[in-house]
């Protein structure tokens, strides 16, 4: 069996070359791209009141659509429907081929690359770099919640919306 198929049960399928490095730019750019973000969520908290008017559950598919083509695009997001990409220097932490959602295993090479994709830098370096770019190392330390399969394929950007406005 070849490493990178021991964990593919998991559904966790290496991302091709082009994708993954656009991944890499992203958290290149963490700087900017997390500014963006934090406006477009304030735009979206601003927009519950016409989400709950118009029904969280009637708009789940178009923005699950629309979220998955922007951030597979530029995270290679996997759409756990629980994003921490704003915890982890915008590093997606779903394309660790171990699913690893707190920190790297043991077996990151002396290179930064994976243990399992020799070819791949670890994405909790990654993280690591991205995070420093957003001036937000701490939140690497804040402990995940393991992965609610549950949501899987649903929109992290209307749970966000859902929440802020709720809390
Ligand atoms: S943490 Fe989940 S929702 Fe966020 S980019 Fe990764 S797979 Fe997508």
């Amino acid at each position: 069996m070849r490493p990178e198929d021991a964990f593919a049960h998991r559904g966790v399928a290496r991302a091709p070359l082009p994708r993954r490095s656009l991944r890499l730019w992203s958290v290149r750019h963490a700087a900017f791209l997390a500014g963006t973000y934090r406006a477009f969520e304030r735009v979206l908290r601003g927009m519950d009141p016409v989400f709950r008017r118009i029904g969280y559950d009637r708009l789940e598919q178009p923005v699950a659509a629309v979220e998955r083509t922007v951030k597979q695009a530029l995270f290679d997001c996997r759409m756990c429907g629980q994003c921490v990409l704003s915890a982890t220097g915008l590093s997606c932490p779903m394309n660790c081929p171990k699913g690893l959602r707190n920190g790297p295993c043991g077996g990151v090479r002396a290179n930064g690359h994976c243990e399992v994709h020799p070819d791949m830098p670890c994405v909790w370096v990654q993280a690591f770099a991205g995070a420093q770019r957003m001036d937000a190392v701490a939140a690497l330390g804040q402990v995940q919640t393991p992965v609610d399969h549950r949501r899987a394929g649903k929109s992290s950007w209307l749970e966000a919306a859902k929440h802020h406005a709720a809390s």
